[in-house]
């Protein structure tokens, strides 16, 4: 089963992949693994992608969309794949569209997680994070013991510069912008499957699971 996850930031996209490569056998690729991975590997896309990085430049689409060509390209995707933070945009969906072609591969669907803007950014203005040693904790939803301290070692807990609410609206109109359009693309292919991503992370996995039977 090949797949493509959608989903804001803060929708729990990285979790919800994580159970269907678990429970489906699908190799989880992330952009920002496959970025790492061309990096270290030193493949030519790699370093150019590598030396628009390090001038603090956008790394161009059409790197993006070879480094993507190349990964599924590889032989652990033969037994399926989801694909987390990729496509971004219409123009990369028509690219993934040919390499899928090309590659004789079908996509089976595309998971839209959907939760609404003032529940992300209640969730994302909560996190914080430890820094001695990364734990990440929550407000809310996952608070530590005693307030601004580590459970795990006793550290400062801090938030990062993007977790604040003015930057998280600007992430979301973002995202909203550049991907919103993806979600008419893909209803019109008739592959998406709009999940309600404001439930338990146990109640989001079964809703994908009955979407994909
Ligand atoms: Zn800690």
């Amino acid at each position: 089963m090949n797949l493509v996850l959608l989903g804001p930031p803060g929708a729990g996209k990285g979790t919800q992949a994580s159970r269907l490569e678990e429970s489906y056998e699908l190799i989880h690729i992330s952009t920002g693994d496959i970025f790492r991975k061309a990096i270290k590997e030193e493949t030519p896309l790699g370093k150019e992608a590598k030396g628009y990085m390090d001038e603090g430049r956008l790394v161009p689409d059409e790197v993006t969309i070879g480094m993507v060509r190349e990964r599924l390209a590889q032989e652990d995707c033969q037994n399926g794949f989801v694909l987390d933070g990729f496509p971004r945009t219409v123009k990369q969906a028509d690219a993934l569209m040919e390499i899928l072609e090309d590659l004789d591969f079908k996509l089976d669907g595309v998971i839209n997680i959907d939760v609404s803007d003032k529940e992300l950014i209640e969730r994302l203005s909560g996190r914080r994070i430890c820094k001695s040693c990364g734990a990440t904790f929550h407000v809310k939803f996952n608070a530590s013991q005693e307030e601004g301290v580590c459970d795990e070692c006793g550290g400062d807990l801090y938030q990062r510069d993007d977790d604040t609410p003015e930057t998280i609206k600007e992430r979301l109109s973002v995202y909203s912008k550049q991907t919103e359009p993806l979600i008419d693309y893909y209803k019109q292919r008739n592959l998406l499957k709009t999940i309600d991503g404001e439930q338990g992370l146990d109640e989001v996995f079964n809703e994908i699971k009955s979407a994909l039977e």
